[in-house]
């Protein structure tokens, strides 16, 4: 075991923010190696710290064409996934949170593609804030928007947004890695809590873009990173690269882990995965409806994970499960 990947350890491990050259550091170790396992133990040892994992639950509410075309999406119209504009039924989408809601999801996200009408996504998010127990707690998962945008959401019912500025930002999407930035600006200044990621990794990432992007998320001061694989759109000029391993994964996780410091609870990947979770992931995603990593209407009969499959998923990483509404949103 090399030293100086033990010393940058134990600096995460007292509560020290690591520095840019620290994290470098990290991320160049390989990902089957001594060192690496190490850096996934200690990135363990932060997050059950920071107390029980939690398991979100995400409805997605519209497809469209996108136009913002992040290549990385099923809904990009570059991508030729989904043609038309939809929303889904009201009574549908309800019954989904709902459903999530009673299996023991510790949120609910509702998310809409860039270009769906935003008042139309208020009044979902209104009539399923009145059908969700009080105290259960909601965030969305929507496009950039500004500090009167941010407060409709907020009047809707919402506690916090999920917002990255993603690997790629500006090169494989349509949006500029500054207009991320300041929805998550306004979002704050209203008083949403903001729930982040380092993703979508793939493996021609540079070790450059993985520190960049960690650090633009520390700084973000988000209830939770992480770090999530981007998964192979059929028909996408990605999916050339193919797709980050969950070993390779659970590596780049732990590492964002330990770049965070003390106040960032949450550590969360996606596609939910036992790896991840033994190297220190405390927050999955259950899915139901549009999901821009899958192809079909209803990702919950495809690629989307229910609630119980990631309580088992934790069960096997030996990660107990918070039961009642999230605590990484609680969090001031
Ligand atoms: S990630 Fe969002 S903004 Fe980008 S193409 Fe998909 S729906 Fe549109």
């Amino acid at each position: 075991m090399k030293t100086q990947i033990k010393q940058i350890c134990n600096k995460a491990l007292g509560g020290a923010l690591l520095s840019a050259n620290e994290i470098r550091e990290l991320f160049a170790v390989s990902f089957i190696s001594e060192e690496s396992y190490h850096i996934q133990w200690a990135s363990r040892c932060i997050s059950e710290k920071a107390g029980l994992a939690e398991i979100h639950g995400q409805v997605g509410v519209n497809t469209s064409a996108c136009p913002c075309n992040c290549r990385f999406c099923s809904f990009a119209a570059v991508n030729g996934s989904f043609k038309e504009n939809r929303v889904s039924d009201l009574e549908y989408i309800i019954e989904q949170c709902l459903q999530l809601q009673d299996q023991g999801a510790n949120a609910i996200y509702l998310m809409a593609t860039a270009n769906m009408n935003f008042p139309d996504f208020l009044n979902i998010a209104g009539e399923v804030r009145l059908k969700l127990k009080p105290e259960s707690i909601m965030i969305a998962n929507v496009r950039d928007f500004d500090y009167y945008e941010g407060l409709a959401l907020k009047d809707a019912g919402f506690t916090g947004i999920y917002h990255a500025i993603r690997l790629g930002e500006g090169k494989v999407t349509r949006i500029s890695p500054g207009k991320r930035l300041e929805t998550i600006q306004a979002a704050k200044k209203v008083g949403l809590k903001v729930g982040t990621c380092v993703e979508p990794v793939g493996p021609e990432h540079s070790l450059d873009e993985l520190v960049e992007k960690t650090i633009i998320a520390r700084e973000i001061e988000p209830v939770f990173s992480g770090a999530a694989r981007r998964i192979s759109i059929p028909g996408s000029n990605l999916e050339q690269y193919g797709m980050a391993s969950e070993a390779s994964m659970a590596h780049i996780l732990a590492v964002v882990r330990l770049a965070m410091g003390p106040g960032v609870s949450g550590n969360c990947t996606h596609e939910p995965n036992t790896p991840g979770a033994i190297a220190g992931a405390n927050l999955f995603w259950a899915e139901a409806g549009f999901n821009p990593r899958d192809t079909v209407e209803k990702t919950e009969v495809n690629r989307g994970f229910d609630i119980k499959k990631c309580q088992g998923i934790f069960k096997e990483a030996e990660y107990p499960v918070l039961q009642g509404p999230s605590v990484f949103f609680a969090r001031d």
